[in-house]
Parts: structure tokens; sequence; C-alpha cells
């Protein structure tokens, strides 16, 4: 009752106002939701690694006297606590760019020399599978942001190549000018996504798979990285994918001035 005579007395002067106020409260409500969900999905995920190194520590003490299911158990309490450390950094690090929106102290950044050492982080675990990583780059591709995170969501990506791919195939990540923006992608062909979870994918802790996730230590968090690396230097990610034969990521991010601005630029004094 009250809220009608109130929308009939503001409505001839500030309809638009009125609108606005009541969008602000549901944006309002919606980060609420968001940030309530996100401490949920949290807990529940540090729960696994805590509750399983804190089982297999029991099972050491119980198994004392057998040196050999000591180091079995001790080896997995390790494979544990270093998931559960790049679980808590990723985590850090999506509350950051989500608070953020926008970048710190964006630089040039040159995307070919972050895809190369995006890539050079991988290596190790591509050669562990006998993936093969091709990197084709094009010169001078130049963004305006943040090189370290720039790297951090090409990893990912090349990390999520490597993971859901079959052993012996091949990954190749591009990086080219595309009008105006600069687009880096990484192609797999790996067991690909299905098409009803292409968006989804992007979500935090989302997984199409959560069995297939855990053995090859994800943390559910790497995509939800990449799209917010992206959203912050004002471009996207998209991916393309059909099951059974592989997928491609591509991020699209603005490219920055052929010569930027510099200060030598301005005319001195004379
Ligand atoms: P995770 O740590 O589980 O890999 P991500 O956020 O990086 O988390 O990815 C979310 C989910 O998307 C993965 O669990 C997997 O199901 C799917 N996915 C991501 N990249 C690929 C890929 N290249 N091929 C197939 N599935 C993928």
């Amino acid at each position: 009752q009250a809220s009608t005579v109130m929308r009939v007395r503001v409505a001839p002067i500030a309809v638009s106002h009125v609108l606005v106020l009541a969008e602000d409260h549901t944006h309002a409500r919606r980060v609420e939701e968001i940030r309530r969900d996100f401490v949920a999905n949290v807990s529940h995920e540090l729960k696994t690694p805590v509750g399983g190194i804190s089982l297999l520590a029991e099972a050491v003490l119980d198994a004392r006297d057998d040196p050999e299911a000591v180091e079995r158990f001790a080896q997995r309490i390790m494979v544990e606590s270093s998931r559960l450390s790049r679980l808590v950094q990723e985590i850090v690090d999506l509350s950051r760019l989500q608070v953020a929106d926008t970048l710190h102290e964006p630089e040039l950044v040159d995307v070919g020399v972050v895809a190369a050492e995006a890539v050079d982080r991988v290596r190790v675990a591509a050669e562990a599978r006998r993936i093969d990583l091709t990197l084709v780059s094009e010169q001078g591709l130049r963004v305006f942001g943040d090189a370290e995170l720039l790297a951090t969501a090409v990893a990912n990506l090349v990390t999520n190549a490597v993971n859901y791919s079959g052993s012996g195939t091949h990954v190749g990540i591009g990086a080219r000018r595309v009008g105006d923006s600069v687009e880096v992608s990484v192609t797999d062909q790996g067991e690909g996504i299905p098409a009803a979870e292409q968006e989804r994918i992007f979500e935090r802790f989302y997984r199409v798979d959560a069995a297939r996730s855990r053995a090859t230590g994800g943390t559910g968090l790497g995509l939800a990285i990449v799209k917010h690396v992206c959203a912050n230097h004002g471009g996207r990610v998209s991916v393309w994918s059909q099951e059974g034969r592989g997928s491609t990521f591509t991020m699209t991010l603005p490219a920055a001035a052929d010569r930027p601005r510099a200060v030598a630029d301005e005319p001195g004094p004379t």
C-alpha cells in the first residue's frame, strides 16, 4: 500500500530516478548474493584438501611401523598440500581481480613475450604427457596492461589444453593482430566441451567433470581468472569447442596504439 502511494507521488517528476534507484538496489543485492555464494563455495572447496590432509596424517600415524606405507601417505600429503596452496593463491588472485575491476599500474606489454613466458611455465607438464607445444607469434604485438596477469591467463589456458588432452597430441598457441585487437588463441586436440557447458565453464568452481579436474590438480578457478584478467584489460575470452575434436580458447584484447604518445613526443620548450 505505502509503496503504491509513494510511486504515484514520485512518478510524475522523476520516473528515471526511481528506476535507477530500483536498479541500484537489485545490483547491490546481486553483488551480495555473489559474495555469499563465493564464500560458501570457497569453504566447500577448502574442506576437501584440508580433510584429505588430516585423514592422511592419521594414516601416517597408524602406519608408523610400515615405512613404505608412511612414504606413500606422505607423498599424498605433499600433493594435497600443494593443491591447497595453489587453491588459496588463486582465490586471492581472483578476489583481487574482482574487487579491482581495472588495472593498478598498466604498462605497455609485448604479448609475444608474455605468450612465450606462459608456454615456458607449462612446458615441463606438457613434456611429461608427451604433448608438444608450438607458439606462433607476430612481432610487436602490444597491449596496455599487466604482464604478470596476462602471462597467468595464457598459462591457465595452456595448462587446461594440456590437462584435457590425450598424450601424444598437439597444442598450438598463436598471437596475432586482428583489426584493433590483439588475439591470443590456444588450440588443443583434446576431449572438447559439450555445447551446453561452454558458457558455464567460466564460472568459479564450475567443472564439466569434477573428478577429472581434481585428478589433474585443477582448482576450478583457472578460467574465471582468465575471464577477469581479460575484462580488466577491456577485452574478453571466448571458446570454440567440439566434443571429441578439441577446443580453441581466444583472448581478445584492445591493441595499444602503434606509437604511444610518449613524453618525448611533446613539443619541448624552444
Ligand atoms: P579446472 O581447474 O577444473 O581446470 P578451469 O576453470 O580452468 O578449472 O576449467 C573449468 C572446466 O572447464 C574444467 O574443469 C574442464 O571441465 C573444462 N575445460 C577447461 N579447459 C578445457 C579444455 N581445453 N578442454 C576440455 N575441457 C576444458
